[in-house]
């Protein structure tokens, strides 16, 4: 890629888009709509209309003049883009009412419209031709500021430590765009170490926006410095909350702010859920060729973002304030936001292998996702896939493209009563996947990372050691419904029950005291539903849990309305 911006305004772009893509020219009717919710501004050579790391509360169309679009980094600018007249700035950040990543400066006397970020998306909602240009050209320049690593946070880390792992799929799964220097493998080290005065025990390290050292920092304070959450008023009664942003809760953001209920989403890591760690789902309606669980979570979130919907990121939801109304839902730090209804779209988590040590080697040899971070871990190395259901077929056949063999080890006989039949023959077809069945892992070893792996067949009874540090644990998934505190009814093992599966006793037990029965997804409290892969009878599968999602909205306007 070039580093100078061209006539066009962007930079060479991705493969697969054009410059005029990510930096459309709009016409002079398309203007006329953008400033009839704006206003118009002059402004003078090398006057600063965006300061890097600023919230981003107002967009800029060119009428004549020039923009620069500069990364900076130590007090140096370098030029990202060039607005020329008729195109626009801004990118994701506006519509996530973020900080910037850049700044702005006019590169000579402009003529400009100013539309401030609320009235942008005001006009995207109901524009649908200037919704497509805006949010397009968003979306793409975000991925470029990403493949360049725009932007002024660097993680220092090992590709070895858990923490590490950690913290590049929380930047990557937030669309963040970081620099990433590894420990092992850079000269750069010593040197970033020596200029923050930080040793090697301190890592891994994330230095944000240019200043703020945090060592090992949690989720939290990650969002924290990069003022994911701010501007998000935690007092006001919402119309409704969703916990959780998965397929279904992300559905249901986008139905809900796009029917114009006001609405906060609770996400306790990143948007995407279990789909989110997904490398290639084939399966969901309108990808033929399929789709990543980051890709397909990154519109949705856009999406919802579009119409309006909040969403608070790496905030948990510790409990729910069932006996009073309005509900309230408990965050972290002891507050509650209050919402008239309340749609669970926690999902499920990946059960874990018992096995003495895992704990040891989680992040650090065991993964629990395949996605292409994990992919470059054991880029040519063997690796092993535990569990025969469909997440354990796509990690296989994802990983077998990269990796020099792939062992899949299931318990049971084989595949057939576990997974799509298009998995089993893709394994069946791919040369390097090897499946043991009967199988089950009994020992991992290895002193910082796995080593060594030894299974047993359990029809034979003999065990194999083989030298493999690279373990994907794919063996189903548990409810994430404990933070509920028992506020709904549940099935035996957690999954929430809902509508008709409701049985009289379950209703008379939670005191339900409508006169109508629970509404299809309503769980044992009325405005309260439950959707996706947390929901006693759900299919666990995107498809489903969007379906459920966007049918529950239905139902909240219907209990808005009693
Ligand atoms: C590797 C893999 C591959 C898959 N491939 C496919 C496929 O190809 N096709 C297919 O149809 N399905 C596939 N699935 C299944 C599919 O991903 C799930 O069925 C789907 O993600 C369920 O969506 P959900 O929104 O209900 O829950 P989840 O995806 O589990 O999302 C729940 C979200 O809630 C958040 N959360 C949990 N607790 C809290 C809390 N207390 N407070 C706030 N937030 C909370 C979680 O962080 C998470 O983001 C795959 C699953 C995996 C793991």
């Amino acid at each position: 890629m070039s580093d100078v911006p061209d006539a066009d305004g962007g930079l060479s772009p991705l493969p697969g888009t054009t410059p005029s893509e990510m930096f459309p020219v709009l016409t002079s009717a398309q203007q006329a709509r953008i400033l009839a919710h704006g206003q118009r501004r002059t402004v003078k050579k090398d006057e600063i209309v965006v300061e890097l790391n600023a919230h981003v509360t107002k967009v800029f169309v060119v009428v004549s003049g020039q923009l620069h679009i500069l990364q900076v980094s130590n007090n140096q600018e370098h030029d990202v883009a060039i607005c020329n007249a008729g195109m626009f700035t801004g990118e994701l950040n506006v519509l996530l009412g973020r900080r910037g990543l850049v700044r702005i400066r006019a590169a000579e006397k402009s003529e400009l419209i100013e539309i401030e970020r609320e009235a942008l998306q005001a006009l995207v909602e109901t524009d649908s031709e200037l919704s497509d240009i805006f949010l397009r050209a968003y979306i793409l320049r975000r991925l470029e500021l990403i493949a360049r690593e725009v932007g002024d946070i660097v993680l220092i880390g090992s590709g070895h430590s858990l923490d590490t792992l950690r913290i590049k799929e929380f930047l990557t799964r937030n669309y963040q765009p970081y620099s990433y220097i590894d420990l092992e493998r850079d000269a750069q080290v010593q040197e970033m170490l020596d200029r923050f005065s930080l040793s090697i025990d301190d890592l891994p390290v994330l230095i944000c926006r240019g200043t703020a050292v945090l060592r090992n920092p949690s989720n939290e304070e990650i969002t924290g410095c990069l003022g994911f959450n701010e501007g998000i008023d935690q007092a006001h009664v919402r119309d409704l909350i969703i916990v959780g942003a998965g397929p279904a809760g992300l559905a249901a953001a986008v139905y809900a702010a796009s029917e114009g209920l006001n609405v906060l989403v609770l996400e306790s890591n990143a948007p995407g859920g279990q789909a989110g760690a997904s490398s290639k789902i084939e399966n969901y309606l309108g990808f033929p060729t399929g789709i990543s669980g980051h890709e397909l979570a990154g519109r949705a979130y856009a999406q919802a973002q579009k119409f309006g919907a909040e969403m608070l990121i790496a905030k948990d939801a510790k409990g729910l304030a069932c006996a009073r109304r309005p509900y309230a839902v408990l965050i972290g730090d002891g507050q509650h936001i209050p919402a008239r209804t309340v749609v669970i779209a926690s999902g499920a988590q990946y059960r874990r292998l018992r096995l003495e040590n895992l704990s040891k080697f989680e992040g650090a040899g065991i993964y629990y996702g395949a996605t292409h971070l994990e992919a470059q871990l054991c880029d040519g190395e063997e690796v092993i896939v535990v569990g025969g259901g469909n997440s354990a077929g796509q990690a296989a056949v994802f990983l077998a493209q990269t990796t020099r063999r792939v062992y899949v080890l299931v318990r049971s006989d084989g595949l057939a009563a576990t997974m799509s039949r298009y998995l089993i023959r893709r394994i069946e077809e791919t040369p390097n996947i090897e499946l043991r069945s009967n199988t089950e892992v009994v020992v991992l070893d290895g002193n910082d990372h796995l080593e060594r792996v030894t299974w047993r067949n359990n029809q034979s009874g003999q065990t194999e050691l083989h030298n493999i540090a690279h373990l994907f644990s794919m063996t189903g998934a548990v409810p994430n419904s404990a933070w509920l505190g028992g506020c709904v009814a549940c099935d035996e093992v957690g999954f929430i029950k809902t509508g008709l599966d409701l049985t009289t006793e379950d209703l008379a037990k939670a005191k339900w005291p409508l006169k109508r029965p629970p509404y299809l997804l309503e769980t044992s409290l009325p405005g309260v539903f439950a959707v996706g892969d947390i929901r006693g009878g759900n299919l666990k599968r995107v498809a489903s849990a969007v379906g459920e999602g966007s049918i529950a909205v239905s139902f909240v306007h219907q209990v808005l309305a009693e």
